[in-house]
């Protein structure tokens, strides 16, 4: 890339800090909560308190007419008179005009008990008649100076007197209860309430801001840690040790981290072992190459088939472990594509193990393969063949003094298990899990007489991987191993 490139590159926007966006939530709620109480406290403020005093005065007046049906008519008046803070008056109603019988008088701008005429109590009559809880607003006539102090200094709103009528019919009168209640304007609460609400606010806010910076900087403090931790990792100081006791989720993190720098530091290990064993491997039949090649080359009688053997069998070593590597990395990059076919496994089998026969029996080795029918799977079969091949090489390589190596085939739930069995020395249980891995060498050193990249098994999980197969190895030290593999059969 050159300079002016580097110059046109566009900057990538960075995301807020923690911070701001805990602020931001914070702020965004103290602001809701603001606004449904300032819903509440001053919008409706008037519309509630009147709904409760209107509904307060129809209990009060069905109380009231409840207790004239039943006769204690006086002492209810007086009693809900002081519960529901109002004036009570109930009116006889015998041909056409009315007698207090019962009354209590609380408020001094009551209308009931100063009723101007007799034109009044006809028009609550007639209401109450109409209507079961008649309901008059009347506006208060107040000075000035009274209506400004009820009215927080506005003249706008005046208080004004309600009350509600209700008839009882008994014998043959009516009976005509009458609740008398003021109603306050709200003006100075709900400006009180204001002054409240904008100093809340305030106090919310600036708690709002202390919050989030004490919050973020005690969620981004181990984070902080871990950032600079991780910085090592990508240096290649793999003996980092994130930090795993502040709050679960980076806790959570802490040990995901952990874990990450563990798998870095042994594969890390494990790819110097590769460098070292490759060198090894790949210096060794070069040097016999080498070596041989000048002999032939300079000594008269030299050129033997034998020396030319040597100098053939060390370059397939070559061969085959450039290949190896080769093949590990085409799988293990996902470019490989898996062609299924149809065949013959069981014949594979019996095909693979006679061209083993027919090169290892002059060595000493017996295979005996245990099967009882011949099945069909749909698989790769280059590739299965590949796996075959690894576990078979593996277990010759490995198998015991009796140079017996036993393969087997087993049905079970419509899949085919392939068993390749040695009576070698067997790998240790702690090392089981760890022989699929690349590099991964038992003892972790290379041992050159038996024959290995220490990739086979990772090609074998790759290949079975890819065939989404079950796999895997049993051992028993100083009795044998066994891997095996499933392969679903096709009818
Ligand atoms: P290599 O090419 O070295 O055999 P593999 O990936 O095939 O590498 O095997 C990894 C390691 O697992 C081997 O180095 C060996 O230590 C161990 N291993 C594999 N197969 C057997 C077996 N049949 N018996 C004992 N050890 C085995």
């Amino acid at each position: 890339m050159t300079n002016s490139d580097k110059n046109t590159v566009p900057k990538v926007k960075r995301p807020r800090s923690l911070a701001f966006k805990i602020f931001l939530y914070l702020a965004a709620f103290t602001l809701f909560i603001l606004l449904v109480l300032w819903l509440f406290q001053t919008v409706l403020m008037d519309e509630i308190y009147q709904k409760i005093k209107l509904s307060d005065m129809k209990s009060c007046a069905e109380e009231v007419s409840e207790s004239v049906s039943s006769g204690d008519m006086k002492d209810c008046v007086l009693s809900a008179s002081g519960e529901y803070n109002c004036c009570i008056s109930v009116y006889e109603i015998r041909e056409g005009s009315g007698d207090i019988v019962a009354s209590s008088h609380r408020q001094t701008t009551c209308m009931v008990h100063n009723l101007s005429s007799n034109g009044f109590l006809g028009e609550m009559y007639k209401g109450a008649k109409e209507d079961q809880f008649y309901i008059k607003r009347i506006g208060l006539e107040l000075g000035d100076e009274d209506a400004q102090i009820m009215s927080g200094g506005t003249k706008e709103k005046s208080p004004s007197a309600v009350i509600c009528a209700t008839i009882v019919e008994k014998g043959r009168a009516d009976y005509l209860v009458l609740v008398d209640s003021e109603i306050l304007p709200l003006v100075a609460t709900t400006r009180a309430i204001k002054y409240q609400l904008i100093f809340i606010s305030a106090v919310l806010f600036v708690t709002a801001l202390f919050l989030s910076v004490l919050i973020s900087s005690k969620i981004a403090k181990p984070f902080k840690k871990m950032t600079k931790e991780a910085a090592c990792l990508a240096e290649g100081r793999y003996d980092v040790n994130f930090e795993t006791h502040s709050f679960s989720e980076a806790v959570e993190l802490g040990e995901a981290l952990n874990y990450a720098a563990g798998e870095l530091s042994k594969l890390d290990v494990m790819q110097k072992e590769l460098i070292a064993n490759i060198s090894h491997d790949l210096r060794t039949p070069l040097t016999m190459i080498t070596g041989y090649s000048e002999v032939m080359r300079d000594i008269p009688g030299e050129m033997t088939p034998e020396n030319i053997q040597i100098v053939i069998d060390e370059t397939g070593r070559l061969s085959t472990l450039v290949s190896d590597l080769l093949e590990l990395s085409r799988l293990t990059s996902g470019s490989q594509v898996m062609h299924a076919e149809r065949f013959n496994i069981t014949e594979t089998v019996r095909e693979t193990l006679s061209r083993y026969s027919h090169l290892k029996e002059a060595e000493g080795y017996q295979f005996v393969f245990n099967t009882e029918t011949d099945v069909f799977v749909s698989a790769d079969k280059v590739r299965i063949l590949q796996v075959l091949y690894n576990l078979i090489n593996n277990a010759v390589n490995y198998t015991g003094e009796d140079k017996t190596v036993t393969v087997s085939q087993s049905i079970e739930n419509g899949a085919v298990r392939i068993s390749v069995s040695d009576t070698g020395a067997g790998i240790p249980k702690e090392q089981l899990p760890m022989i699929w891995e690349r590099y991964y060498k038992v003892g972790g050193f290379h041992n050159r007489g038996k024959v290995g990249t220490g990739l086979g098994l990772s090609i074998v999980k790759n290949i079975l991987l890819m065939h989404n197969a079950h796999f895997g190895v049993t051992s028993t030290l100083g009795v044998g191993s066994t891997f095996w593999f499933e392969l679903p059969i096709t009818e």
